[in-house]
């Protein structure tokens, strides 16, 4: 495995054609508003290195024996299944972001499941494809980017009715070597902090729909793939050099649009290309694996979050307040319910025939349902703990001022014994976790990554199994008997 060291200066070695305020820039490692992303991503690794952390952070390969990153591993458990979610918690406490690298682990738990059934039913060679590329992704204890959500265009159209066909990533051009592949993945987290991209197809596809029905996995600085950085809520304040004014100074997320302009894909590296009948199962596993990671990953966030808020009682000494206590219990009642359905789709998990286990579809389905909605409220109640001043408290240079600072440090202290600097550096982060950087992984991230609501409603709706229901009614109450 590697260190975090070795992983940092992994990504500096790579050619990624990386585009932020329409300029070039050399790497996501020595780019001060990149920076904080791809140390998200360096927790991984760090922490895989801690003998503490261990039995979450790492795994042994059902492939080779090797000790490897959780992040490598396909689940071959409930107990798996049930540390994948400790461990996205914990990584969520200790960055209180989005650390980015769980899309390729989901990506690969998804493909390796779907390419065994695809290879049964169509006597394709895709997961032996895969198996060699897994471990080649084990050996190296890459990060992947789970590349799946394409621009859609006219959402009114599926991919064969766009009147530009790019709108949907597709093959254009079969060779006997391989493919070549044009269209571009939107929203891509932690691409820029990758070493190689896994794409999936997006959605269902029909049959005339061969050639989006397609999955493949190229390095990110592959000839042809470029990204568009995303702009983020307070993005530039990075640029500022005052870690106070940031709340998280160390820690982020990133997205990114990438283009894919006819990229070059050899044969060993194609997972799907045409069985369009194999491109839901794909999806549904995809978004399951997913879904059920934000019943980890915002939880520990959030748990970060509840404690600034309890912080901020403390500071301004409304902490004996019941109305605050019983904020915090609102708070607090709210994440763990998160984390039960996180815990429960993973402990009722099942084997596919490949050997890899699934989460249970309809509990991921709810867990993620849960999360469009709860970090609102927690947020909400936090703002509501923090005070008007968390969004009009001045800057780290005003506290610095000569003048100034002995004013801001009389005025804006709360209970004695603890500096206005703390306080400030309190109301930062819940302003960094609820309206700033932090927030695109925290809030709008929750409504709208690993499928935005309606997508977890129709999964819902499938896996509700209301036949069932009716027939237990029916039996109770003695109807047709
Ligand atoms: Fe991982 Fe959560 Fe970020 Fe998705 S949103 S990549 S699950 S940390
Ligand atoms: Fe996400």
């Amino acid at each position: 495995m590697m260190t975090g060291d070795q992983y940092l200066q992994s990504v500096r070695e790579k050619k990624m054609e990386i585009y932020m305020f329409g300029e070039k820039i050399p790497n996501s490692a020595d780019n001060p508003i990149l920076r904080p992303s791809l140390n998200a991503v360096k927790a991984t690794y760090d922490l895989a290195q801690m003998p503490e952390h261990e039995d979450l952070m790492t795994a042994t390969s059902h492939l080779t024996g090797k000790k490897i990153s959780r992040f490598c591993h396909i689940h071959h458990s409930c107990e798996d299944l049930v540390k994948k979610v400790k461990m996205l918690r914990l990584l969520g406490q200790k960055t209180a972001s989005c650390f980015q690298r769980c899309v390729g682990m989901d990506a690969i738990n998804a493909l390796y499941s779907s390419t065994f059934e695809c290879d049964a039913k169509h006597g394709t060679s895709y997961h032996k494809n895969f198996t060699d590329y897994l471990k080649q992704v084990q050996e190296n204890d890459w990060t992947l980017d789970g590349a799946m959500t394409d621009p859609k265009g006219d959402r009114g159209q599926g991919p064969s009715g766009q009147s530009d066909p790019d709108m949907y990533l597709r093959v254009v051009k079969r060779t006997p070597e391989g493919i070549v592949v044009r269209g571009a993945k939107a929203h891509q987290t932690g691409m820029t902090n990758s070493h190689e991209v896994l794409v999936m197809p997006t959605i269902a596809m029909k049959p005339g729909e061969e050639d989006y029905a397609v999955s493949f996995a190229v390095p990110t600085d592959s000839k042809g793939i470029f990204m568009i950085v995303g702009r983020q809520s307070c993005d530039t304040r990075k640029l500022e050099g005052s870690a106070l004014d940031l709340g998280n100074c160390q820690y982020g997320g990133t997205e990114a649009l990438v283009i894919f302009e006819d990229v070059f894909v050899p044969n060993e590296r194609i997972f799907l290309n045409g069985e369009t009948d194999f491109s839901s199962m794909l999806v549904e596993r995809f978004a399951g694996f997913h879904r059920q990671s934000y019943g980890g990953c915002k939880v520990g966030v959030g748990d970060v979050l509840i404690g600034a808020a309890a912080l901020a009682a403390d500071y301004n000494g409304a902490h004996k307040a019941s109305h605050v206590k019983d904020k915090l219990i609102e708070m607090t009642h709210l994440n763990e319910t998160l984390y039960s359905s996180g815990i429960a789709c993973s402990a009722e998990g099942a084997p596919t025939s490949s050997g890899g286990y699934l989460i249970d579809l309809l509990l991921a389905n709810v867990c993620k349902q849960n999360v469009t909605r709860f970090p609102y409220e927690i947020t909400r109640l936090a703002e509501d703990i923090a005070g008007g001043l968390m969004v009009t408290a001045p800057s780290e240079k005003d506290l610095r001022h000569e003048k100034l600072g002995p004013y801001i440090e009389k005025y804006l202290k709360g209970v004695d014994g603890v500096p206005a600097e703390d306080r400030l550096k309190i109301l930062r982060l819940i302003e960094n976790l609820t309206l700033g950087a932090a927030a695109v992984g925290y809030r709008t991230e929750s409504m709208h990554g690993a499928g935005s609501p309606q997508a977890q409603r129709i999964m819902i709706a499938r896996q509700g199994n209301i036949e069932h229901k009716k027939a237990l009614a029916k039996a109770i109450a003695r109807i047709g008997q």
